[in-house]
């Protein structure tokens, strides 16, 4: 089938596993000539290859590979730097699923890790041994909303010889942009907010070179860890009104971080944009003015006062995951933090009483009716 001259202003669906050759002559173009057609879905795919693009873009990087998950991405990202023998750091503050996937199974394929507190982000040596070969770590933590001061990590990093790699789902290139700030490697959960509306599950990683975008895409294609054409144009989408999104997240989860720290039932408030976060002044200069819709918040730790503030709640339903238009909220001890060791938990304060707000763009008014009635007792 042929159809001439079909201009459509939104790249189609190229809902295809494969693509037609004419010859030898065309095969062997495909490969003299990268980027000159395409092949195989897996090894790319014009709406995959728009989303890379615009993730690139976006993070400021030479390229990128779009992935089936973000689970996909920071696999990919630890593959980029690392083989059996090799070692690496991980911000004690991460996301579970990096935290299960360092933990139970890139142990068992000798890649092994050791956590480094935020506290100890400034100053690496006492973690460091001679296969250590990359740092991951998160722009604003999971689930506390610590922020890491990324141009100084960048720096202590590469002065000992690893790479940088930097999940910044919750901050989006809407507030910061690691590469800018020295990182190696970006990564995304493009389920999160590049996405946003809680229909898709795809992952990015960005480079800042060439070699390591090359590396990228073999690991992507070799592992199969590539994303499907629907997805990655549901991805493509998203990202079309993600600084508008970021921005009416961010003015709703001031609202809301405000008016739960002044609630009596209220014990703390996780939220960068609070004049009294630790990082509140760093946060402020990296996220260029805008702290982000995350925050935790804690409540007394007695499950039946969650479980009654859940129950309470119709805007933010307990969905155990983040950063869609419609709030949503989730419990890090039950749910994304699972799989830490109870030292990990203990150490980072992720108790029962610990709630996580994914803050949406309804209108705030309704959020803060909302939570009042939840926390009414
Ligand atoms: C959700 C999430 C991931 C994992 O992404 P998936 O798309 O669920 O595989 C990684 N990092 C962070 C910070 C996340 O929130």
């Amino acid at each position: 089938m042929h159809f001439p001259n079909i201009q459509p202003k939104i790249t189609p669906i190229y809902q295809t596993s494969v693509f037609k050759f004419e010859d030898l002559d065309a095969v062997r173009q495909y490969f003299d000539e990268p980027g000159s057609r395409y092949l195989y879905s897996r090894n790319g795919n014009p709406n995959s290859d728009e989303l890379a693009t615009a993730v690139a873009r976006w993070e400021g990087g030479v390229g990128a590979v779009a992935t089936g998950s973000g689970m996909a991405a920071i696999f990919a990202a630890l593959l980029t730097y690392c083989q059996a023998g090799d070692h690496v750091l991980c911000a004690a503050d991460i996301y579970g699923g990096s935290a299960a996937l360092l933990n139970l199974e890139l142990a068992r394929l000798g890649i092994t890790v050791s956590y480094v507190p935020f506290e100890d982000l400034g100053d690496l040596r006492a973690y460091l041994q001679p296969t250590t070969r990359l740092l991951l770590c998160e722009t604003m933590s999971n689930p506390l909303l610590r922020v890491v001061n990324l141009r100084q990590l960048a720096t202590e990093c590469h002065q000992h010889g690893l790479k940088l790699v930097v999940d910044n789902t919750f901050a989006t290139p809407v507030l910061t942009r690691p590469l800018a700030y020295g990182a190696d490697l970006v990564l995304h959960s493009v389920t999160k907010y590049l996405a946003g509306h809680s229909d898709v599950t795809a992952g990015a990683v960005v480079a800042r070179t060439p070699e390591d975008v090359a590396r990228l895409r073999q690991i992507g294609t070799v592992f199969g860890l590539t994303l499907s054409p629907m997805e990655s144009w549901l991805g493509v989408r998203g990202l079309k009104t993600m600084r508008l999104r970021v921005a009416a997240h961010s003015e709703n989860a001031w609202a809301v971080a405000d008016f739960l720290d002044k609630h009596p039932a209220v014990q703390a408030v996780y939220y960068p944009g609070l004049p009294t976060h630790p990082e509140h002044g760093l946060a402020t200069t990296q996220g260029a003015g805008r702290f982000g819709g995350m925050l935790s918040f804690r409540l007394p730790d007695d499950a039946a006062v969650v479980n009654s503030f859940m129950q309470r709640s119709q805007l933010f339903p307990f969905a155990p995951s983040l950063a869609g238009v419609d709030s949503s909220c989730s419990h890090p001890l039950y749910t994304s933090h699972r799989a830490l060791t109870d030292a990990q938990r203990a150490g980072l304060g992720i108790t029962v009483g610990l709630v996580r707000l994914s803050v949406g763009i309804e209108p705030v008014e309704e959020l803060l009716a909302d939570l009042a009635h939840a926390l009414a007792s």
